[in-house]
């Protein structure tokens, strides 16, 4: 089951800004521009990577692609239908198609309850299973993300970060989602366990079929995952590539920045681009291209206009007035 288009997400120029205090003894209200007029699509059964310096919005994309944070406006579909507004009973049951593995295996998992019932939960709240089955279809599942049965029985403190990431990924699946946001599901875990994990996820990806929209500031990962790569900048799109010409061919400057500084990428030889000074502040976002303040490449139409996200090559997007 897909959009018509043979897409399982579709965002539609999403906004979300949070308000906050300048200080804690100010009345002023300040806005972070978390996201500011993003489109994407992720198809069905695909993973599209999402990857930009921490604190560009990618993080809060994913939590609105599954109304875990709600865009200030935008459109979001799901399936084909218009989730945006969608309450009650209606949600809950969209809510069961589409899941997420967190950042944090330690934070994620409730540590008061038997690991068992955390993966078996979904079953227990949709009403699909009584207890006896979800005893036996937790077990399976813990089976086939790489742990014991017996594991059922267990708390989450008695595992290690990567076994916990397991049993969240266990979670995840155990309701045969179309959708699966990954937040960063390997960044808190040590390099030896990174890779038992992502490759967990492809072969479950395969066996299920859902689609990944995959966040990473970690531009080996997004490669070893995606087979389309999107680059958030403070809240915007700046390209959205296949991911074989992505890191084969980066369009935007911006990209060609990121993927200069990790020359172990391998593809075409990488060019010496000194990405400069720091990301600025989300609350006062420069005017014009968000990047030209960093930007190797940029003029002064970068200064005045902000580009849209256009076609920039052949099934290829990007956002810069010079590409
Ligand atoms: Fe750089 Fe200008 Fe392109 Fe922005 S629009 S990426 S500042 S060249």
């Amino acid at each position: 089951m897909t959009g018509g288009d043979g897409t399982v997400l579709s965002l539609t120029d999403i906004f979300k800004h949070f308000p906050v205090r300048r200080s804690f003894f100010s009345r002023e209200t300040l806005r972070v521009h978390a996201i500011d007029g993003v489109s994407l699509a992720v198809p069905a059964g695909k993973t599209v990577g999402l990857v930009g310096e921490s604190g560009c919005g990618k993080t809060t994309l994913g939590r609105v692609a599954l109304r875990l944070v709600e865009p200030d406006s935008g459109k979001i579909l799901f399936l084909g239908q218009d989730i945006t507004a969608l309450a009650g009973e209606e949600m809950r049951r969209t809510r069961k198609m589409m899941q997420i593995i967190f950042q944090d295996p330690y934070s994620s998992l409730n540590p008061r309850m038997r690991v068992g019932d955390i993966v078996g939960e979904g079953w227990l709240v949709h009403g699909i299973a009584g207890s006896r089955e979800i005893r036996e279809l937790a077990e399976r599942l813990l089976l086939r993300v790489g742990l014991s049965a017996d594991a059922a029985d267990k708390y989450p403190h008695e595992f290690s970060g990567g076994q916990r990431q397991r049993i969240g990924i266990a979670r995840a699946i155990s309701l045969s989602p179309k959708l699966v946001v990954a937040d960063e599901p390997v960044s808190s875990l040590d390099v030896s366990v990174q890779a038992q994990i992502l490759n967990l996820l492809k072969d479950i990806q395969e066996e299920y079929g859902m689609a990944y929209l995959f966040v990473s500031h970690d531009l080996r990962v997004i490669r070893h995952m995606s087979e389309t790569v999107a680059v958030m900048y403070l809240g915007k799109l700046m390209e959205v590539s296949p991911a074989e010409e992505f890191f084969g061919n980066p369009l935007h400057p911006y990209t060609r920045s990121l993927l200069a500084a990790v020359p172990m990428l391998g593809g075409a030889p990488r060019e010496k681009i000194v990405l400069r000074g720091e990301i600025p502040s989300p609350v006062s976002p420069p005017p014009g291209c968000r990047f030209h303040t960093r930007c190797f490449m940029a003029r002064k139409l970068c200064e005045e206009v902000c580009p849209p996200l256009r076609e920039a090559a052949p099934g290829r997007m990007a956002a810069c007035h010079f590409v």
